[in-house]
């Protein structure tokens, strides 16, 4: 199962990833994050397709996906 890490406190809410991921995994945190923005978080029991398109259309570079 591919692992996504998320690198919350540079995410700044713009929410692209959420629109690309096929799978719907992506979704808005509760809390804030230090830019004072709510960043996103990964469904870890969601099935990943490992397809990295979420870290590739992210702006900022917060994501990264492990095969
Ligand atoms: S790698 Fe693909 S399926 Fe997995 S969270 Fe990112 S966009 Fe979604
Ligand atoms: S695309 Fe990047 S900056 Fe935008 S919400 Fe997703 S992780 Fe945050």
């Amino acid at each position: 199962m591919p692992k996504i890490v998320i690198q919350k406190d540079r995410c700044k809410g713009c929410l692209l990833c959420i629109s690309f991921c096929p799978r719907g995994l992506i979704s808005v945190d509760k809390s804030l994050n230090k830019r004072g923005v709510r960043p996103v978080k990964v469904d870890t029991k969601g099935e990943c397709l490992g397809c990295a398109l979420c870290a590739l259309i992210c702006p900022d570079c917060c994501i990264e996906v492990f095969k």
